[in-house]
């Protein structure tokens, strides 16, 4: 049995593996919308043994993380974030709507690593690009996000190429490069180079980014929202 599926937010219609949603060119194969989330066949009876002491690394969630094999894990010391019960929100929810319910919340500025959500997001990505074998992938980005995959793609083998404005930092682009991969300056700014990057995927049949639907990124950045009581359901939202 597969552990998750990407479902399009959409139309509901289910692909079984990243590997999949890859050849698809990571949209729906009904409707082509690239918005989706990631559901798990894991027993949520099993949360909340996750969410007690300190983990070190976010992978101590691996059971709720679209990886199927724990030997394609690529992960450096990025932290990890705490799932905390926000009360507040239980009260709320039972004083205003007559919900029962825990509001479990992971929020993504809290790891104890590198203090760097992003690279949080980069380890997945990696991860899933190792088990998956892509060994391309670009992006337009305004420095954060490219600096941390340029890393962790570096680690997993992946070629990155990178599209950033004119506008980017010296010291980000020499940080990029130094793991050895292409940084393409543009000469105007972020929309320009967004353009940019979506025209070399086409034109290289390479991956890129879909940014905050990306369930890939979704999944390593989300605040999520692991209800339990009347309502249980795993969220993967855009942080
Ligand atoms: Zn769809």
């Amino acid at each position: 049995m597969n552990k998750y599926q990407i479902k399009c937010v959409h139309c509901g219609t289910v692909t079984p593996s990243f590997a999949l949603w890859f050849l698809q060119n990571q949209c729906c194969p009904n409707c082509k919308s690239k918005h989706a989330e990631v559901e798990y066949d894991t027993d949520y009876a099993t949360l909340p043994s996750l969410l007690t002491g300190k983990p070190e690394s976010f992978w101590h969630y691996f059971d709720f993380l679209p990886l199927l094999d724990k030997a394609h894990i690529v992960t450096c010391k990025e932290g990890a974030i705490p799932v905390e019960n926000w009360e507040f929100l239980d009260k709320y929810a039972h004083d205003n709507f007559q919900v029962d319910c825990r509001v479990m919340v992971y929020r993504n500025d809290l790891n104890g690593g590198t203090n760097t959500f992003k690279d949080v997001a980069a380890s997945l990505a990696a991860s899933i690009f190792k088990e998956t074998a892509i060994h391309n992938f670009c992006v337009a980005s305004t420095g954060n996000t490219a600096t941390a995959f340029s890393k962790y793609l570096s680690l997993a083998g992946v070629k990155f190429t990178v599209f950033v404005p004119a506008c980017v930092s010296a010291d980000s682009v020499e940080e990029m490069r130094s793991w050895g991969q292409e940084v393409v300056i543009a000469d105007g700014d972020y929309a320009y180079a967004k353009k940019m990057a979506a025209e070399y995927a086409i034109d290289n049949a390479v991956l890129i980014s879909a940014g905050n639907i990306d369930p890939i990124r979704s999944n390593g950045l989300y605040a999520g929202y692991l209800y339990s009581g009347s309502q249980r359901r795993n969220r993967a939202d855009c942080y």
